[in-house]
């Protein structure tokens, strides 16, 4: 089976938090937190599409400059959605420089704000020397993207008094391609597995024509959706990754991230100290990472990765992934 989501940490435990998800097939990535991501080749960030922001403090921010300057010439539109407040915080970001060269660039930001009920947008168009556009407001349910593949969830955790957003990322279904029935078929691999995939995800009739390039070159041939569905395709769950970032141990949070995170393949979740320091965790609003092991047990989720880890253990024998691991393990 070939994976739809590809996540990875940009930065080692130590570093600033950035959760890449390369989007398989897609061309395209998911970014989750945005701190310093100056170590990543630019080919990589420039799949970027949609940046979900857990919440300001900059260790989780301070990425955005890079992201723009890497950007700013491309003829695209970056999506970023964030905790109340984010709209403020990028204008303000964007009136930091001076735009006066910049008026042809037809780059643009839309910062999504993520409110209780609703979802607030506004346009920073390049060309308008990243001036705010108008705000739309938009209904919201808890769902932040409704992407014919995937979904992003998110739930709002308190860090300290503040909003911190964790995030829920699955993939409606996955649709896996048979090998051997390819091969029987005498079909070969390429670019129209990706339209056949698109069609059934879309719901499309089963009448609809999808042309198959055979391999000697020839014309293609034409088969319909229901028949290659029915010799080629087996469809079983769809992947999830959830991500938690600075929020810390309380029965709020904990209650919240048990609904987001429940039975997900990957559980991405901050873990800046030990055990040990329990009582400056509670003070800062983070994990220790015996907690994050323990959340991690009770939400049943399949593979746990614990990061952002407090530069005090860096030169220290104690190993804040070993103790996650174990709490996930042994409880
Ligand atoms: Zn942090
Ligand atoms: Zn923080």
């Amino acid at each position: 089976m070939t994976p739809l989501f590809r996540p990875r940490l940009l930065n080692p435990p130590f570093g600033d938090p950035a959760l890449y998800v390369g989007l398989q097939g897609e061309g395209s990535a998911l970014l989750f937190d945005l701190g310093d991501i100056s170590r990543t080749p630019a080919r990589l960030l420039l799949k970027i599409s949609d940046v979900f922001i857990s919440h300001t403090h900059i260790d989780h921010f301070v990425g955005i400059d890079h992201l723009l300057r890497l950007n700013l010439a491309r003829n695209r539109v970056l999506r970023l959605y964030g905790p109340p407040g984010i709209i403020a915080n990028m204008a303000g970001r964007l009136r930091g420089y001076t735009w006066n060269l910049t008026d042809t660039y037809p780059f643009m930001v839309d910062v999504h704000e993520i409110g209780a009920r609703s979802l607030r947008v506004r346009r920073f168009a390049c060309s308008e020397k990243f001036r705010p556009g108008p705000e739309q407001r938009l209904p919201f349910n808890g769902t932040v993207v409704d992407h014919p593949n995937y979904r992003v969830l998110t739930q709002r955790l308190d860090h300290n008094g503040i909003a911190s957003l964790a995030f829920r990322l699955e993939e409606h279904c996955h649709i896996n391609i048979n090998k051997d029935a390819l091969n029987r078929l005498g079909l070969p691999k390429g670019p129209w597995l990706q339209t056949l995939k698109k069609n059934i995800r879309e719901g499309r009739p089963g009448s609809t024509v999808i042309a198959v390039p055979p391999a000697d070159g020839r014309p293609p041939r034409p088969f319909s959706l229901e028949e290659l569905a029915r010799e080629l395709v087996h469809i079983s769950r769809g992947e999830t990754v959830a991500y938690v970032s600075d929020s810390g141990s309380t029965p709020g949070n904990e209650k919240k991230i048990k609904k987001l995170a429940a039975g997900v393949d990957r559980f991405f979740c901050e873990a800046a100290f030990l055990e040990r320091d329990c009582a400056r965790a509670a003070r800062s609003g983070h994990f220790t990472a015996r907690q994050a092991g323990l959340l991690a047990r009770a939400c049943n989720v399949k593979k746990l990765t614990v990061f952002h880890f407090s530069p005090r253990y860096e030169r220290h024998p104690e190993d804040p992934a070993a103790e996650a691991s174990e709490a996930f393990r042994i409880g």
